[in-house]
């Protein structure tokens, strides 16, 4: 793994902002033939056709066996509640604390350890990576669409969690859903305790979490340190591979940043197309890097990718589970992962290995604690998908 001056993608031109309101779920929350709705898509007609059919979709969190959908659902509270305006942020306390930026680093990142981060790191916050405006607000009904964002903190905490591999490969199904509502919920909690502490320490900070975002998370961590960006559109880390959900921290409490690094992931994906090959909505590109926002990257099609996520009532997740990194930790694959990181060209070898190997995509059963979730809605896609 090396340390780099700056992150390794290119920027091209000038970065720019990101506004909320255009995410899928935030369109996904207007309602036909109201106001709101015409008024959006009179200047984004070119994704009114493709909305409007998702709309008539289950929706995620909607498809599975009804005692299993139960279990996801009594953690919904909890993460909206973790996501209300009045948690993520705060008063801040008047006695500021004198304390060194070492030190701070340190306890901050100690803390969110002891909390339950798998994995943490201190970077800058560009202000390209902070949204225009609020797009989201179905769970947090203190939250105003459509109003500007402004977030003058200088510095971004990044914490990860590890979700479990076997869970992330039962497929586009309730299991996989339920795993990463779990962890999200988790990263909700870490992320509010730690940005309460921050404020008593005397210092203003903010957590973003998975139902009050002002930022975007992967940028963010990617600045950090903590890997970098995929094919998929995923962050890639050494220790987790693509297994894990972020959030972040916002904060002017001063502290010492992590550097960015260089973990072999660009080369691998430039090899790689497994994600691709795998994908049930060909929704990940196969080919070179175009330029978003200002920056060089593989672009997805979101469009393409909600409409999986809608009709599978899930968040799908196949390109995670077919990815090469995502592997469990042992020994074995610790070393390939150590290879990848110095021998970039090894990408390529390790890539066509790992479909020799594993091949296309084969779902894990359920646990034996949930009931046998319906797999026909993968099976059409992925029939539809093999024909072309
Ligand atoms: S989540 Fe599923 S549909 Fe979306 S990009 Fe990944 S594999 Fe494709
Ligand atoms: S499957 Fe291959 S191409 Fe896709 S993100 Fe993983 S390493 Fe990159």
């Amino acid at each position: 793994m090396k340390e780099l001056d700056r992150p390794r993608y290119k920027i091209i031109g000038e970065m720019s902002r990101f506004d909320e309101r255009d995410n899928v779920h935030a369109r996904r929350e207007l309602e036909p033939d109201t106001p709101e709705w015409k008024k959006y898509y009179q200047d984004h007609a070119e994704w009114e056709e493709e909305d409007l059919k998702t709309k008539l979709l289950p929706g995620v969190g909607n498809v599975g066996h009804p005692w299993d959908l139960l279990m996801l659902r009594s953690q919904v509270q909890i993460r909206s509640t973790l996501g209300r305006n009045d948690f993520v942020d705060g008063p801040v306390s008047q006695e500021k604390m004198g304390i060194d930026p070492i030190r701070a680093t340190e306890k901050v990142k100690g803390l969110a350890r002891h909390l339950g981060a798998d994995l943490v790191r201190i970077g800058p916050l560009n202000q390209a990576h902070v949204y225009t405006h609020v797009g989201k607000t179905k769970h947090s009904p203190d939250k105003i669409k459509g109003a500007s964002i402004s977030l003058p903190h200088k510095n971004a905490i990044s914490i990860a969690l590890e979700t479990e591999i076997d869970l992330i490969k039962t497929g586009p199904v309730l299991p996989e859903l339920l795993e990463i509502v779990r962890v999200y919920s988790q990263l909700a909690r870490i992320s509010v305790v730690l940005a309460a502490y921050i404020r008593s320490l005397g210092f203003p900070a903010r957590a973003h979490n998975s139902h009050n975002y002002q930022v975007l998370c992967i940028p963010i961590a990617i600045d950090a340190g903590m890997g970098e960006l995929s094919r998929m559109g995923a962050l890639i880390t050494k220790e987790l591979g693509p297994c894990l959900k972020l959030a972040t921290i916002t904060t002017d409490l001063p502290l010492a940043f992590d550097p960015p690094v260089d973990i072999g992931v660009e080369e691998f994906c430039q090899d790689c197309k497994i994600c691709a090959k795998n994908c049930p909505s060909g929704a990940i590109s196969h080919g070179g890097k175009v330029v978003v926002r200002g920056v060089e990257k593989w672009k997805i099609k979101p469009e393409a990718c909600y409409r999986i996520w809608n009709e599978t009532g899930t968040d799908c997740g196949i390109c995670i589970a077919t990815c090469p990194w995502t592997k469990p930790r042992t020994m074995f694959h610790n070393l390939c992962k150590e290879i990848a990181t110095r021998k970039h060209k090894a990408g390529l070898w390790m890539s066509i290995g790992e479909e020799l190997l594993y091949g296309k995509f084969r779902p894990k059963p359920a646990p034996d604690w949930m009931e046998t979730p319906d797999l026909s809605v993968w099976e059409k896609y992925k029939k539809l998908r093999e024909h072309l």
